[in-house]
């Protein structure tokens, strides 16, 4: 089964009571470091990883001019990063993402990639430039792996890779672009965390020479282009209240010197316009577009070998998507983190062919944006969906109503033959809807000559246990 579910992943963040944060009056707020047991050099490595990963899938913009700019601004912020939370290790560096929606995402030790969208919606270098602030401070406080440290029981370095926060949250934005096909998930923060991006990049903005009020600016600039909110995202700070935050900061902040190139800026925004308009993160997705660079990172470069033991009749408990979700499977299985889905496969089922993950034995969970309230339509898409990546994907009869998680859930089973192997494989998917409403599912694969799976799938799915 090739594994391209390009869907949103992370549903559950674990709710954290918001804490304000200790400010005394015309003091700048004091932000300190999370408990966190990655090393530095984790987090360089994590973060290469997932930047190779997400070049490949993203549509970078090739304009040294463009790029040459948004760099220039971003090694200003970056030189302005206040001592304490300056990593000489770190290697920042800034791209250019060819597409529509207003984003922005860092990835752990300083890749950062901008949106085009963003720049051609930011209103001044201020704004754009507070956005990058923001992405720049998760980078400097290791939210990352600060957050997996909290969330992930069982965090491994495999378990993680790809770790990215998001600058838009409250709208369409997070979510057109975790449903890209990028190499990386994107790790919803928490509200603290978010909190204290803004905070920090508010401080930032001030120590580069730019008001940082143009951060909470960007933030009408984004509700306004981007909608209510709510929905998934509704347990994030809404962007009035950031709005706020941010120049609650600002009025406690003295901005050194001025930075804004007004001039450029207009430049580099008139330069956007001479080019055909980009396509949406959605757009990209649906043209399946890849960019061949490297290898894919996470799984063995090579075929999988499709030898695998037996399933253990020995059960491992494990909790995913922080903490929403409990299952159990035989104990010779491991967890591996795909870009959108989570893993259990035994040793010898998993590898990756043309850059793509392959796996040939085993389960993964996914949870995706349900694009319809009625179960049944919302897992023909989902099966639709799964046969973008899988050209020999095939429903092989209809759904059978089941039960998962104490749910109604429908169970549907699908054939394949493996990309990798060129077997034929039997695929089975089971759904259910959260009470959210968004569509979690579980896919089981085996190659269609070995039964012996069958049990150990059942078992697994029975102990599926939902805190939503
Ligand atoms: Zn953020």
């Amino acid at each position: 089964m090739r594994s391209t579910i390009k869907r949103q992943l992370i549903a559950w963040v674990t709710l954290i009571t918001f804490a304000a944060m200790p400010w005394t009056i015309n003091a700048q707020t004091q932000i300190k470091y999370h408990s966190n047991k990655f090393s530095v050099q984790d987090d360089i490595k994590l973060g290469r990883q997932a930047a190779q990963q997400a070049e490949q899938q993203m549509p970078l913009l090739n304009d040294e001019q463009v790029r040459g700019y948004v760099e220039r601004v971003g090694r200003r912020l970056v030189t302005a990063i206040p001592q304490e939370f300056q990593h000489p290790e770190f290697q920042y560096y800034f791209k250019v993402v060819n597409v529509r929606d207003i984003n922005a995402f860092a990835l752990p030790g300083g890749p950062m990639y901008v949106n085009r969208g963003m720049i051609e919606a930011a209103k001044t270098e201020g704004e754009m430039a507070g956005v990058m602030a923001h992405e720049i401070s998760h980078v400097a406080l290791r939210h990352g792996t600060a957050q997996a440290t909290k969330g992930q029981k069982y965090g491994t370095l495999a378990a993680i890779a790809g770790i990215a926060g998001t600058i838009a949250t409250g709208n369409a934005g997070v979510g057109q672009l975790a449903q890209a096909p990028f190499g990386v998930y994107l790790l919803k923060f928490s509200r603290e965390y978010e909190t204290e991006a803004d905070v920090l990049g508010a401080q930032i903005m001030a120590r580069a020479g730019y008001d940082p009020r143009d951060l909470a600016n960007m933030f009408r600039t984004l509700e306004k282009q981007g909608g209510g909110g709510g929905g998934f995202l509704s347990d994030h700070p809404s962007p009035s209240d950031r709005y706020a935050r941010i120049n609650r900061e600002a009025d406690m902040l003295r901005v050194t010197g001025t930075a804004a190139d007004t001039r450029e800026f207009a430049q580099i925004q008139n330069r956007l316009r001479g080019y055909q308009s980009a396509p949406t993160s959605a757009e990209v997705q649906r043209a399946g577009q890849r960019y061949p660079s490297g290898e894919n990172t996470g799984y063995p470069n090579e075929v999988p070998s499709g030898r695998v033991e037996y399933p253990s009749s020995r059960y491992q408990s494990y909790s995913i998507f922080n903490g929403g979700v409990q299952v159990s499977v035989p104990s010779n299985w491991r967890q591996i983190n795909d870009q959108s889905s989570v893993w259990f496969v035994p040793e010898g089922a998993y590898g990756s062919t043309n850059g793509q993950a392959v796996f040939t034995h085993g389960v993964s969970f996914g949870v995706g944006q349900a694009t319809n309230r009625n179960l049944q339509q919302a897992t023909n898409d989902l099966i639709n969906n799964l046969a973008q990546g899988n050209n020999n994907l095939r429903t092989s009869g209809g759904y059978q109503r089941t039960t998962m998680a104490g749910r109604n859930a429908l169970w549907a089973t699908l054939t394949n033959v493996n990309e990798a192997t060129g077997r034929p494989e039997s695929v089975r998917l089971i759904t259910t809807q959260l009470r959210n409403g968004q569509l979690f599912y579980m896919v089981a694969v085996a190659p269609q000559s070995e039964r012996n799976f069958e049990t150990a799938f059942q078992n697994v799915m029975r102990s599926v246990k939902i805190n939503d």
